[in-house]
């Protein structure tokens, strides 16, 4: 619950009570006085005065039907036809069942039958309307959110949050849907046609969800949240939207997710909740057997697993936990194989959990937004190191370094690039940079116009995962890069797969077209090496030659080089 709601809740609420009968107002005044400060009005037209008098102040209205004069079903009408008053809620005071079921419909919130002789009932229902009514009250200027006609997320959790009080003891699961790379969809096929997905996907959650008692939001453009009653078989939901929608979905780029926190517990937080159906959601990320995932132990422990990581990211850069590793890239289109370049690949030296791979962790900082200053470490170590090998061996050995599409996005990027090569004495063409495929179709507008700066600046851009981010061919030739880095699945079978190979021999032709270099990494044997060579690719990295080591360890190869004279 929100502050305000919280606030409202800690005062003395005005009610007032209109009833002809004496005994009648006094009986009610007896039982609500102790909570609630009370009003009273004994015909029609002196509560519609005192009414407007207290409009602002007035909690609810306690109002009889049957009241000679203007009676209630005519009060209620001025009521509900008055902007100003209708906010308030009203609850009918009657023994006749007709005229409960008439007043409801003209807007009544509740009924209280006569005679009262549950005092506990009846304070229990004027307790519940009141706070149902403020809590509604705050948002329903902004209830809705256009496109979908679903709840926006504010009301949407304003909502839920009602929905728990008053059914504490319903099991209810919380559901995130996403689709996959949106954007993309949005680029290649218009926003008309996004907007028009993403009205059919709210359509059908509505649908699913009107009969179980459930209620919807659209949250960060392209995700949707449900809350609904548990069901043991939260697939229908999923398979209500992609049975809809499965004409659009030709496009295989086009997935969506499901990821349901099932029975979420009540103690934690609502957007806690969320985030584990999140969570669970973005487990199925990058894989394509599985588009629907719940919240499990597993998870569970992953994610503490990950806070963990995340809290001790601060002292393990001041205690340097985090080393720089160096793998080669050689290049291979002459006679015999030589050092060209190195990629610079953090590892996390942990004092109680070990070596800590970049996969684990990176993620949670791109995430959390702490991967700017990882990576600055980074840059700057690697940075030194070219120098510093500069130095002592008289050659130049590039290294490149991971840029994450979050870096990219942050103001002051290439500021901060050319500050650290400035510091330490050398220039854009010892410094390489990789950023990932999927970093362009994401924000392509905003990555391209910023690495263009980059490239006129002199640096090196290699397309890192080449093969992963879906960028169509007409959109390579339009980007800012001059090396194409193969993913390693393309590799992998290489030498047993011949579609593969195929693929890797148009990749490369394409690649000579557009004037780019290829560089295939995740090279293990000998026999890959052996083909690749043979399909042109210019840079191979990999086991093959050697893991990623230690700056020391890697000086062999530079020593190595220098014997060779190349
Ligand atoms: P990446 O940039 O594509 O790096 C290549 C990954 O492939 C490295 O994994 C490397 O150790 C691994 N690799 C190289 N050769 C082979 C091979 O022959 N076989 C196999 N199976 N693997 C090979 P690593 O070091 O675990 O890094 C994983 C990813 O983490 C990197 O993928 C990169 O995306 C990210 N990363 C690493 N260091 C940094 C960093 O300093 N900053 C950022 N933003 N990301 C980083
Ligand atoms: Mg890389
Ligand atoms: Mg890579």
């Amino acid at each position: 619950m929100n502050e305000f709601v919280e606030s409202r809740l800690h005062f003395k609420r005005k009610v007032m009570v209109v009833d002809d009968e004496e005994i009648n107002r006094k009986i009610l005044e007896k039982i609500l006085s102790p909570e609630y400060e009370v009003i009273l009005a004994e015909n029609g037209d002196e509560a519609m005065a005192l009414v407007r008098e207290n409009k602002d102040t007035l909690s609810i209205i306690l109002l009889d039907l049957l009241m000679p004069g203007t009676d209630g079903f005519s009060v209620l009408g001025m009521i509900q036809g008055d902007v100003e008053l209708k906010h308030i809620p009203v609850i009918v005071l009657t023994s006749e069942t007709t005229a409960e079921v008439q007043s409801l419909k003209m807007g009544a919130a509740d009924f209280i039958p006569k005679p009262y002789n549950v005092p506990e009932v009846i304070l229990a229902r004027i307790g519940k309307t009141i706070q149902l009514y403020e809590s509604i009250d705050i948002v329903s200027a902004t209830q809705y959110d256009e496109l979908t006609g679903l709840y926006n997320k504010d009301y949407f959790m304003e909502y839920a949050s009602v929905i728990d009080q008053y059914y504490p003891d319903t099991g209810m699961d919380a559901i995130v849907l996403d689709i996959n790379r949106f954007h993309v969809l949005n680029e290649l096929y218009g926003r008309a046609f996004g907007d028009r997905l993403l009205k059919m996907i709210g359509n059908s959650v509505r649908g699913y969800i009107m009969d179980k008692k459930g209620i919807a939001c659209r949250y960060n453009a392209d995700g949707f949240l449900v809350y609904m009653p548990h069901t043991e078989s939260p697939e229908k939901l999923f398979l209500a939207i992609t049975d809809h929608i499965s004409g659009e979905l030709n496009d295989a780029r086009m997935r969506i997710r499901m990821g349901i926190y099932p029975e979420a517990d009540k103690k934690l937080d609502l957007h806690k909740r969320f985030d584990r159906a999140l969570f669970a959601c973005n487990s199925v990320k990058g894989d394509y057997s599985r588009q629907i995932a719940c919240y499990d132990t597993e998870m569970h422990e992953q994610e503490a697993y990950n806070e963990r990581l995340a809290g001790d990211m601060e002292k393990a850069l001041g205690e340097r936990q985090f080393i720089v590793y160096y793998q080669p890239k050689f290049n291979i289109q002459g006679d015999e194989p030589y050092l060209s370049s190195a990629e610079a690949l953090i590892r996390w030296k942990h004092p109680e959990l070990g070596m800590i791979s970049p996969g684990k962790f990176i993620p949670i900082f791109e995430e959390n937004g702490m991967i700017r200053r990882l990576d600055r470490f980074v840059w700057r170590e690697a940075a030194r190191q070219v120098a510093e090998w500069k130095d002592k061996y008289g050659i130049a050995v590039p290294v490149s370094v991971n840029v994450s599409r979050v870096d990219l996005m942050k103001p002051g990027f290439v500021d901060e690039i050319t500050g650290i090569l400035k510091d330490c004495g050398i220039g854009p063409k010892e410094y390489m940079l990789e950023v990932t495929e999927s970093a362009y179709t994401e924000d392509s507008d905003r990555i391209i116009s910023i690495v263009n700066e980059l490239r006129t600046l002199g640096f090196t851009i290699e397309m890192d995962d080449f093969g992963t981010g879906y960028s169509s061919l007409n959109m390579l030739s339009s980007l800012p890069i001059d090396v194409l880095k193969l993913d390693m699945r393309f590799v992998r079978d290489i030498h047993e797969n011949e579609k593969d190979l195929r693929m890797v021999e148009l990749i490369v032709d394409i690649a000579k077209y557009l004037n780019l270099k290829v560089v295939a990494e995740g090279v293990e044997k000998k026999e890959q090496y052996a083909l690749l060579k043979d399909a042109g690719v210019h840079i191979i990295q990999g086991f093959y030659f050697s893991r990623p080591v230690p700056d020391g360890e890697f000086e062999k190869f530079i020593e190595e080089r220098k014997g060779k004279r190349v």
